[in-house]
């Protein structure tokens, strides 16, 4: 396998960044993760438009033209023989010597890693969610590598046994998963995902999900809803880069099913992988 590390394209093995760097001493960096479907990296820009935002929330320049950066990520696909799996980029302020301040000269650190990893497939059998207090920052919305609240809820959730964790703000109400945006279609038909504020990341996934929504003539509400909600839900799914979208039968001990994809979900899971199809056969 290769990495790709500030302009170099090295065994995975080798592959490293400073001890000072400041993405490992502050978690001072922003990341993304794109689906490689059919050899096809999908949503490519929605995510190179969301990594343009995220460093400029923190006021990190964009290290490298986007045309340069698009060629990397192909050039890493091919590189490493992805047909079906994750691109993973990651951007940092840099480094330099460690203080809390941002430094006034550091080129910022970018790093490329691509995997193949065998998705499930249009049918796909529903998986169950946990619910967590939300113990994030303030500013979700910034796509961060400070992922450590994210880590332990999903830690939680393996030793529970469930797929994803649903993170519940103050007022009891879902922000989303760990690592995905949370859904639920309502008992009148009306499917139900939260505004994108500062309270969540603005999914890629999401966004074409929501046309896909409109689409296919679904009413749909972007709205907070709580657990309670969710558990009298009809349907609930989960939506990443590398989940697509991910039926939901069961939150915490409640279920909602009986552990098949819900007719909503089957849509939206076929309308992504119609979509996917489509790009690999332009
Ligand atoms: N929410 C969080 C907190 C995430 O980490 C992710 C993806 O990793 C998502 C939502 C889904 O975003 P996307 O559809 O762009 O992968």
């Amino acid at each position: 396998r290769i990495a790709y590390v500030n302009g170099r394209y090295l065994p995975h093995a080798d592959a490293s960044v400073h001890v000072e760097d400041r993405g490992f001493q502050f978690a001072d960096g922003v990341y993304e993760v794109i689906a490689v479907y059919k050899d096809q990296l999908i949503d490519e820009k929605g995510h190179l438009d969301r990594l343009e935002r995220s460093l400029a929330e923190l006021r990190i320049a964009m290290p490298l033209a986007r045309t340069a950066l698009a060629q990397i990520l192909r050039r890493m696909v091919r590189l490493n023989l992805v047909r079906e799996g994750l691109v993973y980029m990651q951007v940092t302020r840099g480094v330099s010597p460690r203080d809390f301040p941002f430094p006034y000269a550091a080129m910022p650190t970018i790093v490329v890693t691509a995997r193949n990893k065998a998705f499930p497939g249009r049918e796909v059998k529903a998986a169950t969610v946990i619910t967590t207090p939300d113990q994030r920052w303030a500013r979700r919305d910034i796509k961060s590598v400070a992922l450590l609240p994210a880590a332990l809820a999903k830690q939680k959730a393996r030793e529970a046994g469930a797929f994803e964790a649903w993170q519940v703000d103050g007022d009891g109400f879902v922000t989303e998963g760990a690592s995905s945006n949370a859904w639920i279609v309502t008992k009148e038909n009306v499917i139900v995902t939260r505004a994108a504020d500062h309270n969540i990341l603005r999914g890629i996934t999401r966004m074409a999900i929501l046309d896909f929504a409109r689409e296919n003539g679904f009413k749909y509400e972007e709205r907070a809803f709580s657990v309670e909600e969710a558990q009298n839900a009809r349907e609930a799914f989960v939506s990443s880069a590398s989940t697509f979208v991910m039926p939901i039968w069961k939150i915490d001990n409640v279920a909602i099913s009986n552990g098949e994809m819900g007719p909503v979900a089957k849509t939206l899971r076929d309308a992504y992988f119609d979509a996917m199809d489509q790009l690999a056969n332009d």
